[in-house]
């Protein structure tokens, strides 16, 4: 049977455009469809404007630490208009990167709607249809409110970059990547933000030690963190007659950026489990996020959806229907870009390159970038000691740069090391530039190194890093 293209690819993110591309440069015919902007999550609404917020609210601590070294430098103040025009800008930029990048390989683009309505057929939002020989769905995942009456008034992550001005106060729900890196971003900016994290500690999976101390941080640099709290009743601070002056200003959505936005963004009077009454200027949520599998027409053709949402796939990604494959957010294995990445890597080296390679989810670096950052690779202390017997290396100190400048900040660097093949299983680094820092350990994990690997390797001096090839004690084995 012969189809309209080789490949259909649903889904303009970073899995599915690299998919795309490189199905198309082995001669296959390939095109893809994208209902919003190109780039997806992490181009535009994740990774990418969220590190450029990230460096935005670090030039807060950095006339304070000038004037320490000298600088006669006065403390300036945020225009988020300003930022938030260059941003977009940027956003839109990269935006025709990625559009120039599947045009140039060739990959035709559907700015539509897709939806399956065989195991061979696409139908698009604009009355097309296009059979495949194959076809991927790359649609990645989006953000969820809990199930709270009046949770729509509370904002998620995507809205974060649309607002028309900064809130004074703002309420987190959550503890995860997304709840942290927005709590310490808001906070760098100016606004007053409050945290609820219903566990005893934000960062479950983490490394309990680099877990604590990046909420100690997080509580010094002035954030108002709850543990063990949750909201409970969420109304319109102006229809409970609690909007005052100082509390409640409409943070406000561009019409143009956020059409449909209703009457997200007004100030919110909420209730928490330890009865505690408040107004925010918004809420914002950070309590998971969903794979977009739904009305895709999956089901419908014998597509196996899990219990979460996620599209049920094999170590080469495919589907239960064998035309049918998956990557990225919406299969809910690891949720990061580069993983997306190597997903459809791999996909298009099993289907178009006859070289069947399953994606290797082990060992697989990460950072949050709160401030500190949080940069972890392998096993954290609690899962090793309960696979086999551990040392742990660990330090933690004052770095020099902001201890020189009177800041009591401390870092933190571990090494958790296996007793009986004293193969490094994991480390841990809180610290400024964690994430650059934990990518060139990866490097040697995942080469397996040892710790004696480690010691063999001489410093660069003066750094924080070189904590990680100076230890030489066990603080614990066990
Ligand atoms: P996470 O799953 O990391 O965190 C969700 C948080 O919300 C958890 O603290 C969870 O609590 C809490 N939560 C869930 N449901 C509720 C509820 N009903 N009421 C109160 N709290 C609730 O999700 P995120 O949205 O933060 O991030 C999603 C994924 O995106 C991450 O897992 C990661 O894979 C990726 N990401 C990666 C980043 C990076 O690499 N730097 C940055 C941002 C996102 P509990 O712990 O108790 O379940």
């Amino acid at each position: 049977m012969a189809f309209d293209v080789d490949l259909f690819v649903i889904g303009g993110g970073s899995g599915g455009v690299r998919a795309a591309r490189m199905a198309a440069a082995t001669g296959a015919k390939v095109a893809l469809a994208e209902d919003s902007r190109m780039g997806g999550t992490c181009v535009i609404r994740g990774c990418v404007p969220k590190k450029l917020m990230v460096f935005a609210s670090s030039f807060r601590e950095l006339p304070g630490e000038a004037r320490a070294y000298g600088w006669d430098i006065p403390d300036g103040s945020f225009d988020w208009q300003a930022f938030r025009g260059k941003l977009h800008a940027e956003l839109d930029r990269l935006e025709g990167v990625y559009r120039r990048l599947l045009d140039g390989s060739g990959v035709a683009i559907h700015d539509a709607r897709a939806r399956l309505s065989d195991a061979h057929t696409v139908e698009l939002s604009n009355g097309t249809r296009v059979t495949a020989k194959h076809i991927l769905v790359a649609t990645g995942g989006r953000p969820e409110r809990p199930d709270l009456p009046n949770a729509q008034l509370g904002l998620v992550s995507d809205d974060i970059f649309l607002m028309d001005k900064l809130p004074r106060s703002v309420l987190i729900i959550g503890g995860g990547f997304i709840a942290c890196e927005m709590a310490c971003i808001l906070n760098g900016l100016g606004v007053k933000v409050t945290q609820f994290y219903r566990g005893a500690q934000i960062l479950r999976g983490f490394d309990d030690e680099a877990r604590g101390l990046v909420a100690e941080a997080m509580k010094e640099s002035g954030i108002d963190l709850h543990l063990g709290t949750n909201i409970v009743e969420m109304a319109e601070a102006a229809a409970m007659g609690e909007q005052d002056s100082d509390m409640g200003a409409d943070v406000g959505f561009s019409a143009d950026l956020l059409p449909h936005s209703g009457k997200k963004g007004c100030p919110v009077w909420v209730k928490s489990t330890n009865g505690h009454e408040a107004v925010f200027d918004s809420v914002l949520f950070a309590t998971g996020r969903a794979p977009n599998s739904r009305d895709l027409g999956l089901e419908d053709i014998g597509v196996k959806i899990g219990r979460r949402g996620e599209i049920v796939v094999d170590d080469y990604s495919q589907t239960a229907v064998p035309s049918v494959y998956a990557i990225g957010d919406v299969t809910n294995r690891v949720n990061l870009t580069p993983v997306a990445i190597r997903e459809g890597m791999a996909f298009s080296r099993t289907v178009f390159e006859g070289d069947p390679t399953p994606v290797d989810h082990t060992l697989i670096p990460s950072a949050v970038f709160t401030q500190p950052e949080l940069g972890t690779i392998g096993l954290t202390e609690e899962e090793a000691r309960a696979q086999e017997p551990i040392e742990v290396y660990c330090t933690s100190f004052r770095p020099m740069r902001s201890a020189f400048a009177g800041s009591t900040a401390r870092v933190m660097m571990k090494i958790v090391v296996s007793q009986e093949s004293r193969k490094v299983l994991g480390v841990h680094i809180v610290a400024p530039e964690a994430g650059e820092m934990i990518q060139l350990a990866a490097i040697a994990v995942k080469m397996g190194a040892t710790k004696e690997d480690f010691d063999r390797t001489v410093a660069v001096h003066p750094t924080m890093a070189e904590e990680l090839v100076t230890m030489r004690a066990p603080v614990r084995r066990s």
